[in-house]
């Protein structure tokens, strides 16, 4: 199996971009000579093809097809199958694999070393639970650096870095899908106090390696618009604030130049949907005491897509985002990325709702109609499935990640979202989202659209 991979390698899109730059310079090159191009020129023709736009996204997304961990195919997995599934790439002697704690619960927390560079770099997932999108593109990024031998970028990293890994910090809140940890504590809150081994172990590894960059991965709630009226966010990145006044020192300087990185790097995929997270200090998060600790620090912040209700595609894209930007870190090239790539993103603004229907005429049966508006939320706002009625009318001024607007039709519940009691039938908060949108109060005129566990 590995052998099949190393063969598909040598056909990769960036070794194929690497032979298209050494034409375009050979190009280049038997143009000037026939004295057609003035020398600025050339040097402007070879300087785009050492770094054509884009080529970090596509060489990066390019591995993450190549080398994904099929194993792996949903955001919940356990800790079990988590290590199983990269066995095979930690196999490889490019790796160090040590435990480095245990979890309330007896589970490893293991560190995964990766280089022998002077840079040390510490990423770590899934510090909360049910966080696991870059879990599993961590799984990939191992299975590439097992694999992919002869790969340039590869090779960059293992000689300029020490990159050392921190899959799944809390692998019972993984177990158990949730947020916090066995003890219902949020570890991410206990970068202060460190009661729990989890955090324990994170400022251990820390205290050990010194790094001098750090990657905190999460997933955010997925009802997180780009600033007030944007998309749903896909991404959103942080280099946290180190003091309660926001200012920025060398550390936190680096820190901006690698999120500005990330920033270019996912926007043509991602245009418009890439958000800045609040930069408040919280004195008890890992993200802002790493930053203090002096490793230059960013959060990458999963959110959602439409029709990828496992997360797969953001899985995809957090592989060129990562090891585009470890590839800045181990080639500096950050130090000439723009911070207002970075600066100018808008913030995340939480809180709205997955659907809102707009101006519709609602029909409980035998009532005459009433115009409401409905907002729903979704028990998976991922998946966006197992609606729930959230709040009915006059909604004027609510936000949704998808609104309809149902001025002139009507909205008949379906049994499921009604209430009975003898003849009557009533509609409740929290009641299953089961409505049909139709051009008539006739429950039997012609039907519009069919909102339920499967609508979107
Ligand atoms: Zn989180």
């Amino acid at each position: 199996m590995r052998i099949h991979s190393r063969q598909l390698s040598k056909h990769d899109s960036s070794s194929l971009l690497g032979d298209l730059m050494r034409l375009r310079f050979l190009h280049a090159a038997l143009l000037a000579v026939a004295g057609l191009l003035a020398p600025a020129q050339i040097h402007a023709q070879t300087g785009t093809a050492k770094a054509p736009a884009g080529s970090a996204l596509s060489t990066g997304l390019a591995i993450a097809k190549q080398h994904r961990v099929d194993a792996i195919g949903e955001r919940r997995f356990t800790h079990a199958a988590f290590w199983a599934a990269v066995e095979p790439s930690l196999a490889s002697r490019a790796f160090r694999t040590e435990v480095i704690g245990r979890s309330i619960l007896g589970r490893d927390i293991r560190a995964v070393t990766f280089g022998t560079g002077p840079v040390t770099v510490l990423l770590w997932s899934q510090m909360h639970g049910d966080e696991a999108t870059a879990t599993m593109a961590l799984a990939d990024i191992f299975r590439f650096l097992a694999e992919a031998e002869e790969h340039p970028l590869r090779e960059r990293l293992r000689q300029a870095l020490t990159i050392v890994f921190v899959p799944m910090l809390n692998p019972d809140g993984a177990e158990l899908f949730q947020r916090e940890n066995a003890a219902g504590v949020d570890v991410n809150r206990d970068g202060r106090r460190r009661a729990t081994p989890e955090a324990q172990a994170l400022k251990r590894i820390r205290d050990r390696v010194e790094p001098r960059f750090a990657f905190n991965l999460h997933d955010q709630s997925a009802r997180t618009r780009v600033g007030r009226s944007g998309e749903q966010a896909a991404i959103a990145l942080l280099a946290p604030a180190f003091d309660a006044e926001r200012s920025y020192n060398d550390v936190r300087s680096r820190a901006r130049l690698v999120a500005a990185e990330i920033a270019t790097l996912l926007a043509p995929e991602l245009r418009g949907r890439i958000a800045k997270y609040d930069d408040a200090f919280n004195p008890r998060a890992f993200g802002d005491l790493m930053q203090t600790w002096g490793a230059s620090t960013v959060l990458i912040e999963s959110g959602a897509l439409p029709d990828d209700p496992q997360k797969q595609r953001l899985r995809a894209l957090h592989v060129p985002a990562i090891l585009g930007a470890l590839d800045a870190i181990a080639t500096r090239r950050y130090e000439s990325a723009d911070p207002a790539a970075y600066d100018s993103l808008p913030f995340n603004t939480g809180g709205a709702s997955d659907l809102f229907i707009r101006g519709a005429q609602l029909v409980l049966p035998g009532r005459p109609p009433l115009q409401v508006d409905v907002a729903v939320n979704y028990e998976d706002a991922v998946a966006r499935v197992d609606g729930r009625i959230r709040e009915v009318g006059d909604l004027e001024g609510a936000v949704a990640i998808d609104t309809l607007d149902a001025t002139g039709l009507f909205l008949h519940p379906r049994p499921d979202a009604l209430m009975r009691r003898d003849d009557d039938a009533w509609l409740r908060i929290g009641a299953p989202a089961a409505l049909d949108l139709r051009r008539g109060a006739d429950p039997s005129s012609e039907l519009v659209r069919a909102f339920g566990d499967a609508a979107k």
